[in-house]
């Protein structure tokens, strides 16, 4: 659980070149109380936005996604890197972030980042406590900002 108080520190989470592109979700309202990490879809469906806060980070990261590709329901299913979670290629599929003005990168994973709500049916559904699941997916998106972005955690407030 982590706290954001104001709509400008909820944007100073993302990087620079992130922040130009971020739009709030419509009546956000701050204090924001966020369990395990917030993520929203534009109204255009074209970007997804992503704040959590990396294992011992005293400051939340945010990271501003495109949807590259179309989804198409006739094509294979694929598999969500962060949540395990299976689906069609309307559901799964990459979704890419400029690392410099130069570079992109891409994750497969669930378009509408919904993993948290997908492990804990998945939890509910076999009677297993979500806390591990939920660590692990904050693990997962933790270990791509840092090892596909260079995002650093500070761990100073
Ligand atoms: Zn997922």
């Amino acid at each position: 659980m982590f706290r954001i108080e104001t709509e400008k520190e909820l944007l100073s989470a993302f990087r620079s070149r992130d922040r130009k592109f971020v739009e709030l979700p419509k009546g956000t309202r701050v204090p924001l109380f966020i369990r395990d990490y917030l993520a929203w879809v534009d109204p255009y469906g074209v970007r997804v936005f992503l704040v959590f806060t990396a294992p011992g980070a005293q400051r939340p990261t945010g990271i501003a996604f495109r949807r590259d590709q179309q989804g198409d329901k006739t094509s294979a299913t694929g598999v969500c890197d962060w949540c395990r979670a299976a689906g069609a290629s309307d559901q799964i599929g990459l979704l890419t972030t400029d690392v410099d003005s130069k570079r992109r990168v891409g994750v497969n994973v669930c378009l509408d980042l919904r993993c948290g709500e997908k492990l804990e049916a998945a939890a509910n559904l076999s009677g297993r406590s979500v806390l591990d699941d939920n660590r692990q997916l904050i693990e997962r998106m933790a270990r791509f900002a840092s090892e596909a972005l260079g995002i650093e955690f500070s761990s100073d407030a």
